[in-house]
């Protein structure tokens, strides 16, 4: 079963934590006692939708911080954890912990959004992901209309049958998908249209360059055009200013994120925010 093979990595993993202490263990081991303590902290960070100005959903952002490391940026530890093996069961925490928190977020504040969830190539991949991801269903009793899956295109890089069969099902199970980072990965452009995604996220690289002008602003307008005709969202990442925000409400752009509406907030910051807009 998943638990007892589960059960096998840790056993080896404390095997080789016996033997060496290199930095790179020494790191694992950091970043496994911190999921076992659950002293991982998620971040939300709000999803605006530009046309009517209305906050529609949040992504979560994980954060650790170690007590004699001090924070470790995602953008490192993300990639370590899929190294290492740990991955799964970060990204388990992430979804239960999501889920539970968007449940209390309904009841205080009678809010619907949707809370996204970030899920890395290699937890994706698993076979029995769709089955743990209805046991946290059950077991939170999060409504999954409430979920959002954000997969990037390292996901989707070889398009076959089962792949889509996964993503069916995760659409059957109510919840959407989103494609993260779009436009750095590989794009099979062609396949794009059969995968059943709901929406495609700018990365912020592209933001960024929009302020070199008309190439930079027709690159995202591209993007937006190729969502649109595949019937798909577009949440621009990143969006740090107010002229960014003109050009992208100019091309029809839907949503964004970014630190001029808010940075990733912890979930008590971001319960200040609801309580305003509940008033
Ligand atoms: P991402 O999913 O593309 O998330 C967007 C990143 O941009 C986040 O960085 C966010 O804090 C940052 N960001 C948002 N708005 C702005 C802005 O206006 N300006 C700037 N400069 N940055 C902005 P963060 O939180 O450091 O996360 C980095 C990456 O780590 C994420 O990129 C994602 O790939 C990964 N990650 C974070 N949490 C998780 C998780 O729970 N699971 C997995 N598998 N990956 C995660
Ligand atoms: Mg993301
Ligand atoms: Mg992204
Ligand atoms: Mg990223």
């Amino acid at each position: 079963s998943a638990k007892k093979s589960k059960g096998n990595q840790y056993s080896i993993y404390q095997l080789k934590m016996k033997g060496l202490n290199d930095k790179g263990l020494m790191f694992e081991s950091k970043l496994f006692q911190a999921i076992k303590e659950d002293r991982l902290e998620i971040y939300y960070q709000p999803k605006i939708d530009i046309r009517t100005n209305e906050m529609v959903g949040m992504e979560a952002l994980l954060r650790w911080k170690d007590p004699e490391l001090g924070f470790i940026p995602p953008d490192q530890f993300i990639p370590f954890a899929e190294d290492c093996g740990l991955i799964s069961e970060i990204g388990e925490w992430v979804l239960k912990n999501a889920s539970l928190q968007i449940n209390r977020w309904k009841q205080l504040y009678n809010v619907n959004l949707k809370v996204a969830i970030n899920i890395s190539p290699i937890h994706f991949q698993e076979a029995n992901f769709i089955n743990r991801l209805q046991s946290i269903i059950t077991e939170t009793k999060v409504d999954p209309t409430n979920l959002e899956i954000e997969i990037t295109e390292m996901s989707m890089m070889d398009y076959n049958k089962q792949l889509i069969e996964k993503m069916k099902s995760i659409k059957e199970l109510g919840i959407t998908i989103a494609v993260d980072d779009f436009g750095t990965g590989y794009s099979s452009l062609g396949y794009l249209k059969e995968f059943p995604v709901d929406a495609l996220k700018i990365d912020r690289s592209f933001i960024v360059n929009m302020q070199d002008g008309k190439s930079g602003i027709a690159l995202v307008a591209a993007i937006i055009t190729l969502a649109h005709a595949l019937n798909l969202a577009v949440v621009a990442e990143g969006v740090e200013s107010e002229l960014e925000l003109e050009i992208l409400k100019e091309h029809n752009c839907e949503y964004v994120q970014g630190y001029l509406f808010s940075k990733p907030l912890t979930a008590s910051d971001f319960s200040k925010k609801l309580e305003e807009i509940a008033g």
